[in-house]
C-alpha cells in the first residue's frame, strides 16, 4: 500500500489534542467562500436584529464599538480540514447584542444572513454563554475584507462556515430553518469535535478503500489518478472526494480532491492533483502512488458547486482549479453535446495546460506568464471584456480556482447583472490576507 511509504507530519501531542477529528494545522489563514466577496465601507455597514423579537434594531459599527469590547482567542476550524490554532478576534459578545431585543418567547434558533445572500442556522444556546462574537478585529487589526470584514459572526466551536461573514443580521425563529450549506449537503450542526462535517447518506460519509487503476501525468505538476472505490457511487459533476492517508503509528492526512472526470465515464473517478512542493499530501500522491495501490476515500461531498444540467453555462477556472470545470465539461459532452457551453481557462504557461488533448472549440486558453511558441490567443489575466463576451444575464457560472482569480471573475460577473446563486465559486490555494 501507498501508505506504507507515507509519513506525513505528525504534530506534537500537545498540538493533536487540540484538533479535532480529521484537522490538520495550516499556519496561514485559507480563504472558501461562496460567491463574489462584498465590498461594504465600514461607515456604510449595517446589522439587524429581527424575527421573533418584540422591536427589531438596527446597528452600526458605531454601535457595536460602544458596547463592551469581548476578545475570542483560541482555535478554529475549517470543515476542508484545516485548523488555524492561537488566533484572535475582537468585537463584542452575542449575548450583549441579543441584550438589545426582547425575545419573544418560544424564541430557540437564529439565521445568520451575510451581504451577498449567504445564511447559516444556530441554535440560540450556541450564540449565547459567551460562545460567539460578532467581530471587526483579526490579531488586533482591521477583519481583512476577505475574511468577512468589516464585520463578522464568530462561532469558534462550529465549523467556520456557521461563522457568517459580512454579516448583515441575526433574524431569531421559533423553529429551526436551515442555512445555505445546510441546505446543500452540510450537518445542521457542524460540531468539529464530533466530525458534523455532512448530512449525505452514511455510506458517503463513511472512508472506503479505493484501488488505484491507473494513474496519467497531466502537466508539469499535475498528476491523475483514476481511483476505484470498493462502494462507487456516481457523483455530480463538480464534486469532491476527501483522501486520507495514514502513516505507520497512526497518523492520518486528508485533503479534498474534485472529481476530473464525468460519472458516466466509468465505474471509477479521476482526480488531478497539482504537487505543492512543500505539501504534505499532494508530493506524496505525485512521488509514491502506482496503480494498485489502495488509498482511503469519502463521498462524493458537496452539494453546491454541482453542474445539473443549467445552461447557457460558463466555466471560468485557474490553474488546477479547471479540474471540476472539466467534470462538467466531460459530463455535458456525455449527455447534451449541443449544450451552450464555455470553458474560460487561466494558466500561467504551456507546460501548465491541464488536459491539453480534450480541450475543443468551446475553450478560451489565456496565458498569463508565457504563451506558446507562435500564439496568437489571450495572453494576462482574464479581463471583465472577455468574461462579458461569453456570459448573459441567465447564464450559470462556475468559477474555480485561486482566491484572488475566483474574486475577479466573480466579480466581473456580479457586474454583468448574474445573480447570486448563479455564480457559483470553489476557492482553493494560498493562503489569504490577514
Ligand atoms: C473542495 C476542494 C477541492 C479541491 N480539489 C483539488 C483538486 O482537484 N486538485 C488539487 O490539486 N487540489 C485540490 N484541492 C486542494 C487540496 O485539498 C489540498 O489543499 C492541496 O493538494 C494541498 O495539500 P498538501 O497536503 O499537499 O499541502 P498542505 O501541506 O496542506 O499545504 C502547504 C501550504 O501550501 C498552501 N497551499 C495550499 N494550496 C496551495 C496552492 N494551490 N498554491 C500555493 N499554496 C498552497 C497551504 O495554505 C499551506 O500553507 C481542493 C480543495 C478543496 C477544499
Amino acid at each position: 500500500m501507498a501508505e506504507e511509504r507515507f509519513t506525513g507530519r505528525p504534530p506534537s501531542a500537545a498540538v493533536a489534542a487540540r484538533l479535532p477529528p480529521g484537522q490538520h494545522v495550516d499556519d496561514g489563514f485559507p480563504i472558501l467562500t461562496v460567491g463574489p466577496t462584498p465590498a461594504i465601507a465600514p461607515d456604510d455597514w449595517r446589522m439587524t436584529i429581527d424575527g421573533h423579537v418584540d422591536a427589531p434594531v438596527e446597528l452600526t459599527l458605531a454601535d457595536l464599538r460602544a458596547l463592551p469590547r469581548s476578545e475570542y482567542r483560541g482555535d478554529i476550524h475549517c470543515v476542508t480540514a484545516w485548523s488555524k490554532l492561537d488566533t484572535s478576534f475582537t468585537g463584542v459578545s452575542v449575548d450583549a447584542l441579543l441584550d438589545r431585543v426582547t425575545l419573544r418567547p418560544g424564541a430557540t434558533h437564529a439565521i445568520a444572513r451575510s451581504y451577498g445572500g449567504y445564511t447559516t442556522n444556530l441554535p440560540l444556546g450556541d450564540l449565547r454563554g459567551g460562545r460567539a462574537w460578532v467581530v471587526w478585529e483579526h490579531e488586533g487589526r482591521p477583519l481583512a475584507r476577505a475574511h468577512g470584514g468589516p464585520v463578522r459572526l464568530l462561532v469558534p466551536h462550529r465549523y467556520l462556515w456557521k461563522s457568517a461573514k459580512w454579516l448583515a443580521g441575526l433574524r431569531v425563529l421559533d423553529r429551526d430553518e436551515p442555512g445555505f450549506h445546510e441546505r446543500h449537503g452540510y450537518h445542521n450542526d457542524g460540531d468539529p469535535w464530533r466530525e458534523e462535517r455532512y448530512s449525505i447518506p452514511r455510506e458517503r460519509r463513511e472512508w472506503q478503500t479505493a484501488t488505484v487503476v491507473a494513474t496519467r501525468r497531466e502537466s508539469a505538476a499535475a498528476r491523475t489518478l483514476r481511483l476505484a472505490p470498493a462502494t462507487p457511487a456516481a457523483h455530480v459533476p463538480g464534486q469532491h472526494y476527501d483522501v486520507r492517508l495514514s502513516a505507520p503509528g497512526g497518523y492520518t492526512a486528508e485533503r479534498s480532491y474534485s472529481a476530473a472526470s464525468s460519472p458516466l465515464d466509468g465505474d471509477w473517478v479521476e482526480i488531478t492533483v497539482d504537487r505543492l512542493e512543500d505539501g504534505e499530501v499532494s508530493p506524496h500522491l505525485h512521488d509514491h502512488v502506482v496503480p494498485g495501490d489502495r488509498i482511503e476515500v469519502r463521498g462524493p461531498v458537496g452539494n453546491y458547486f454541482t453542474w445539473r444540467g443549467q445552461a447557457p453555462l460558463l466555466l471560468v477556472g485557474g490553474g488546477s482549479g479547471v479540474v471540476p470545470l472539466m467534470a462538467m465539461l466531460r459530463h455535458a459532452r456525455h449527455v447534451a453535446p449541443s449544450l451552450d457551453v464555455h470553458l474560460l481557462y487561466s494558466v500561467r504557461a504551456p507546460e501548465d495546460l491541464l488536459y491539453r488533448d480534450e480541450l475543443g472549440a468551446e475553450t478560451t486558453v489565456t496565458y498569463t506568464r508565457r504563451p506558446p511558441p507562435g500564439w496568437t490567443g489571450l495572453t494576462g489575466r482574464l479581463t471583465p471584456d472577455v468574461i462579458a463576451a461569453h456570459a448573459r444575464p441567465d447564464t450559470a457560472a462556475f468559477v474555480c480556482g485561486s482566491h484572488g482569480f475566483v474574486d475577479s471573475a466573480a466579480q466581473a460577473l456580479a457586474g454583468l447583472g448574474l445573480d447570486w446563486e448563479r455564480i457559483r465559486t470553489e476557492r482553493w490555494g494560498p493562503a489569504g490576507p490577514d
